[in-house]
């Protein structure tokens, strides 16, 4: 079944068109990765699927639904940004449970689905300690717990390691792997590192200003470039 279908999809800010009618497809499960350098549109791409920005043109179906028109909140999405903004002044455990008690789901949920991502993340000894005690790499898994604990479908990660140094990055990339590999949701995950697409990716798609150059698994793409663009930028074997 596909998850996320994206049908000639178009924006633009003022006369710059950033998006030039894209199209894809991503299957129920699958890990999606939207390589390109920077200023490509990958994350306007993202924000349009998450409901941030208004479009120009074109559709999006979620679960074969039309959410072109729906808000953020009704889409099913759960977001993991580049920053990644935790409350300084609420604990981990706080951070964890903010956006479902907004969502005014039961106290005891809240709980059993908190203590159920602290250990898929692996940051059960960390509840009670509040940002600022935290490294950067222990920060990063609460803004990925923030988005995983709302046990959506579809998860949209906006390159959410490139703030980290390479140790970090390389341990983390291990880790959302195996994350996925568990959970099985579909993933939706934006990077300009080549390296970090091609061990996390089912199928990766290239992007250069605003279209998509080549959609293939990791392996097609590096052996087998659509053109000089994607070679040169994959640094595929001549
Ligand atoms: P990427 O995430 O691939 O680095 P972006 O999606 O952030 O690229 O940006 C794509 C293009 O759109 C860039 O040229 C950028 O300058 C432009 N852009 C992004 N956001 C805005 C905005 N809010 N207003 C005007 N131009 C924007
Ligand atoms: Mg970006």
């Amino acid at each position: 079944m596909t998850s996320v279908s994206i049908r000639d999809l178009s924006l633009k800010f003022g006369a710059l068109e950033v998006l030039k009618s894209l199209s894809i497809d991503i299957e129920d499960g699958e890990f999606l990765v939207l390589l390109g350098p920077s200023g490509c549109g990958k994350s306007t791409l993202l924000n349009c699927i998450a409901g941030l920005l208004d479009i120009s043109g074109g559709q999006i179906f979620i679960k074969g639904r039309n959410v072109t028109w729906e808000e953020p909140k009704d889409r099913g999405i759960g977001m993991v940004f580049q920053s990644y903004a935790l409350y300084p002044q609420m604990t981990v455990k706080g951070n964890l449970s903010f956006g479902l008690k907004t969502a005014r789901v039961p106290r005891d949920e809240i709980a059993r689905k908190v203590a159920r991502t602290a250990e898929v993340l692996q940051i059960e000894p960390l509840l009670d300690r509040k940002p600022s005690q935290l490294s950067g790499g222990q920060r990063q898994r609460v803004a990925i717990g923030r988005a995983l604990v709302r046990d959506v479908d579809v998860f949209l990660f906006d390159e959410p390691l490139s703030n980290l140094d390479a140790k970090l990055r390389a341990e983390l990339r291990v880790e959302i792997k195996r994350l996925h590999q568990k959970l099985r949701n579909t993933m939706i995950y934006v990077t300009h590192d080549q390296i970090e697409a091609l061990t996390l990716a089912d199928r990766i798609a290239v992007m250069r200003s605003g279209a998509i150059q080549q959609l293939d698994t990791p392996h097609e793409i590096y052996n087998r470039p659509v053109n000089l663009y994607v070679a040169g930028f994959m640094g595929s074997p001549g």
